[in-house]
């Protein structure tokens, strides 16, 4: 496999490769084979108050740069990002698992946040209130927060760090990122290619580490960190913020979600086929806007069945590098033992497999595609996300009751349906109690949309025009002394 020069093993900090404080590093390995790929810089409090230090002092001449200037060196980011995208895609597919094209979508989908927040940079437009007094203006200016943190899960290394680095540097902010200890390569490739797209040092700055509470608390407790920016589960998300609480720090967390996907009697059956197959069956499965419970109309019911099986049977499982394969590993130990746990409680209260339901053949951290029916919305299986490649298929009988049960949970990410009947179409869209809902649409994920959730699901939004907003501060200026 081609790993180029992008593959480092050094912590990014004010513009250097550099091995940790502490000297130590871990080692990253390769899920597909149990194989290590590389050693990487162990960071620690005193690297991250070191990077903290850069991010503070390149604020300056960072913000002061017009958003044009900006916008220039993250166009050229983008020219590198795509022109590397085999070599970041097979770094990628190495540290993670999933499929090479699926890679490659991610390194394009990330990029794609370059470009269009080097674009949205320059339409940072505030605001001229009419003052009750001729002798007084009121002025709104936006400016960039400050320094920023950002902490990133392993499921989309490139894409979940981009979305953040590219609205925060687009606005004028730095940044301080730390990935996950089982992706920290992806994050590194990156800061090499903002490195050469003449991204100044300390704007930028990445710290890989095994130990995520203690760059974590290092992060939340930084009185010169004025925001942090979290993907990751609901339960990390809430100790952050409690650990943000101190400082008043601005939050963006994107958390966990239990995306229900339903089919209603009008749907296009095999539209909707299609949409659950790339929603539920990307990257394994392990992606925060998986459909999660698929609630079937009892009509429908035995067609979505039969058609589901038709698809998983055809499905390959092996390495993400080999090019037929449809399903990678799952990313650790951890993560096959919570999915087999998932799939034997809902067979011990009742749930029926119709295709895989166990460990893969390929051995490691393979799972079979696996589709389960007589679900119950109160099984644990529809109650936790679970981050593998498992269908569960819960019948309905009516709208009514389908929009209860999609509702009953604390989450509130992303929810999909599938009907034909324009009313049904406003009227469930409405009442779904979702950050994004897909009508008739399986892929909701797009630099243009505002990404996030609701309820237990996050705060804030990433990408398009509000996802600016979540890196800017509003001034209010009242400028008297007008009248002669
Ligand atoms: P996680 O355990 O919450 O980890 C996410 C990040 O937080 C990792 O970098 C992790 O580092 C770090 N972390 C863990 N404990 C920490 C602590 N005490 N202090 C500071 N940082 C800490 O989540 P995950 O299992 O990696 O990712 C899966 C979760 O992310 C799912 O719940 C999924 O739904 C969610 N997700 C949400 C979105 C969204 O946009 N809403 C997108 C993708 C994923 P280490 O990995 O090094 O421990």
């Amino acid at each position: 496999m081609n790993f180029s020069a992008y593959l480092k093993n050094d912590a990014y900090i004010d513009g250097k490769w550099t091995a940790a404080a502490s000297d130590k590093s871990f080692a990253v390995f390769n899920p597909a084979d149990g194989s290590k790929i590389a050693s990487v810089a162990d960071c620690g409090k005193a690297d991250t108050e070191r990077a903290i230090a850069a991010a503070d002092k390149a604020f300056a001449s960072w913000s002061a740069l017009t958003a044009t200037a900006r916008a220039e060196k993250l166009m050229a980011w983008h020219a590198l990002m795509l022109a590397h995208e085999n070599e970041l895609a097979n770094i990628l597919t190495a540290e993670m698992g999933k499929p090479l094209v699926e890679a490659v979508g991610e390194i394009r989908y990330g990029a794609s946040y370059l470009e269009w927040y080097a674009e949205e940079a320059k339409r940072v437009y505030g605001d001229v209130i009419p003052h009750s007094s001729g002798d007084v203006r009121t002025l709104v200016v936006k400016q960039p927060i400050g320094v920023c943190a950002a902490i990133t899960p392993w499921n989309f290394p490139n894409a979940m760090l981009m979305r953040k680095v590219a609205a925060a540097l687009a606005a004028g902010c730095t940044m301080v990122a730390k990935p996950a200890e089982d992706t920290p390569l992806s994050a590194l490739a990156i800061a090499a290619l903002a490195e050469q797209a003449g991204i100044p040092p300390g704007v930028l700055n990445i710290l890989p580490t095994s130990k995520a509470a203690e760059v974590g608390q290092a992060l939340t407790s930084s009185p010169i960190v004025r925001k942090l920016s979290f993907t990751g589960s609901t339960e990390v998300g809430r100790l952050l913020l409690e650990q943000c609480a101190p400082t008043i720090k601005k939050t963006s967390l994107e958390l966990g979600g239990n995306a229900p996907f339903i089919i209603f009697d009008d749907a296009d059956i095999d539209a909707a086929m299609e949409g659950l197959i790339a929603s539920k069956f990307r990257n394994a499965g392990q992606t925060c806007v998986c459909a999660n419970r698929i609630f079937v109309h009892r009509s429908v019911h035995p067609e979505v069945t039969q058609k589901l099986i038709d698809r998983v049977q055809r499905m390959k499982v092996g390495p993400g590098d080999t090019a037929e394969n449809d399903i990678g590993p799952l990313i650790n130990v951890a993560a096959v033992e919570k999915v087999e746990k998932l799939v034997a409680g809902a067979m011990r209260a009742g749930a029926q497999v119709l295709i895989g339901g166990d460990r893969h053949a390929a051995g490691g951290l393979f799972f079979q595609p696996t589709v389960l029916d007589n679900i119950s919305n109160d099984m644990e299986i529809a109650r936790s996300e679970i981050f593998g490649p498992v269908a569960t298929l819960i019948p309905f009988d009516s709208e009514a009751e389908v929009i209860a049960l999609a509702n009953d949970t604390p989450y509130g990410l992303a929810a999909y349906f599938y009907s034909r009947d324009i009313g049904r179409v406003w009227r469930v869209g409405e009442a779904l109690e979702y950050g994004m809902v897909g009508i008739n649409q399986g892929i909701i994920s797009s630099a243009a949309a505002p990404f996030g959730g609701v309820k237990q699901s996050g705060l804030g939004r990433e990408g398009s025009k509000y996802g600016l907003e979540d890196y800017l501060e509003m001034k209010y200026l009242c400028l008297g002394g007008i009248a002669e």
